[in-house]
């Protein structure tokens, strides 16, 4: 291990002793900001360092940075999160908060989502601020402590940009990635960037009945009705697939590292298009991802003992939106066909899909632009996320001057973090 890498791996690996599981307490959060604070002192002591929020909710620890530029006419936003997802000590190679350095690698949760991007972006700036570079417009980097559990964190963040009228550019989130075989048969790397989240939605569905003993059972209890329901999801196309803008982009945009057929196809998906809405998901889910609102049951709850029946019993689904359907329009179709069953039908959370990054704009080209030098040897493509981050709540900002915000990052790698950032706010 050279000792580059060393000092990298161990700083990072103190990062991830932090277990900042979302909602676990402010005093981890604490904890994990002094270990930022003593392993990026330069920023710590050359930016301005704001908690958005804990006005209003003290137990809010979002963390923004602001890195002073020359101008402070075109701001950009590097996002990540701190907070990780619960992990079970039992299902891991090693402990999840040890931070076990083992054959080059560092083992923990929150090294992939997303603690590796929150370390890259601010190391970069401590370096960078060790060359004394000076940024050509402000950078802030802003890092939400509830990502994971869709909290306050990214809005809180929102309401000081507006508070303090500041208007960023383009936001860089976690999201996509410079993957391997991001498609069967791709030859190269690509980047994924995003330009479009899912929406997303959480209904309940719940059917009732007398109860009784299941000694002498009745029809139609609420299981077998419940059955029913979720067999006919299952088997049929609720939502009307399509193709999207954001669909053809990416289609479009990953052509270029398909050889034969499929590269031919999807390099015209416009005029393939027919062909590719019907026969794509009928090959892989990833087709029904793309091409419009999926749902899946993911949870289900009857009586408390083996011989009772249920008074009710019910199922909770998740779903996704795509480009194109609206959450009140699906969730107005599940309605309607749930009664056929008899069920009823409740919101638990629902949220539209984000609008589509234009990648006709400057700003888009420079990004690539920006990537493809750092990284000759990789395609780009534009990206149609099917999950969901903080930066929907940035793009919604940035859209407002209409601007070109960005879903998602690629800046994974460290020195190509460094030069990216110096080529990005040197230009916007
Ligand atoms: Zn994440």
């Amino acid at each position: 291990m050279s000792n580059q890498f060393e000092k990298y791996a161990n700083t990072f690996a103190k990062m991830i002793q932090c277990p900042t599981v979302s909602a676990s307490g402010a005093e981890y959060f604490d904890k994990f900001q002094q270990v930022l604070k003593e392993q990026f002192p330069l920023v710590f002591s050359n930016l301005e360092v704001y908690y958005p929020g804990v006005d209003k909710d003290e137990q809010s620890r979002a963390l923004l940075l602001k890195w002073r530029g020359k101008s402070s006419a075109r701001p950009m936003v590097l996002m990540a999160h701190q907070d990780v997802v619960p992990a079970d000590p039992a299902t891991w190679t090693y402990p999840p908060y040890a931070g076990t350095i083992d054959d080059g690698k560092v083992w923990g949760r929150g090294t992939m989502d997303c603690k590796n991007t929150l370390f890259i972006t601010i190391n970069a700036v401590e370096e960078l601020l060790q060359e004394g570079f000076v940024p050509e417009n402000d950078v802030y980097l802003s890092y939400s402590d509830c990502e994971e559990n869709s909290g306050m964190g990214a809005p809180y963040a929102v309401e000081w940009f507006k508070e303090h009228d500041v208007h960023p550019v383009v936001a860089v989130d976690e999201g996509g990635a410079i993957i391997e075989n991001a498609f069967p048969g791709m030859k190269m790397p690509f980047a994924m960037v995003g330009i479009l989240e899912k929406g997303y939605a959480d209904v309940k569905f719940t059917a009732h009945s007398k109860g009784g003993h299941s000694s002498s059972p009745p029809n139609n209890t609420p299981i077998a009705r419940l059955s029913a329901f979720v067999n006919y999801c299952e088997t049929h196309v609720i939502f009307k697939r399509r193709m999207s803008d954001a669909a053809l982009q990416m289609l479009k945009g990953i052509s270029t590292g398909l050889g034969g057929a499929l590269g031919f196809i999807t390099k015209h998906a416009k005029g393939f298009a027919p062909l590719i809405v019907k026969a794509l998901p009928a090959i892989t889910p990833f087709g029904k991802a793309l091409l419009g609102t999926t749902m899946t049951f993911t949870m289900a709850e009857g009586s408390k003992a083996p011989n009772v029946i249920p008074q009710s019993a019910s199922v909770v689904a998740n779903l996704r939106f795509g480009p194109g359907d609206k959450s009140a329009d699906c969730i107005a179709k599940l309605t309607k066909l749930a009664s056929k069953y008899d069920i009823e039908v409740e919101v638990l959370t629902a949220r539209e899909h984000s609008a589509t990054v234009d990648i006709t704009t400057p700003e888009y080209k420079h990004f690539v632009d920006t990537m493809r030098e750092q990284f000759p040897n990789i395609g780009i493509s534009p990206y149609l996320m099917f999950g969901g981050t903080d930066c929907r709540h940035m793009q919604t900002m940035c859209l407002a001057q209409s601007d070109a915000p960005l879903a998602t990052s690629i800046l994974n790698n460290l020195h190509q973090c460094m030069q990216a950032m110096k080529t990005l706010t040197f230009n916007l």
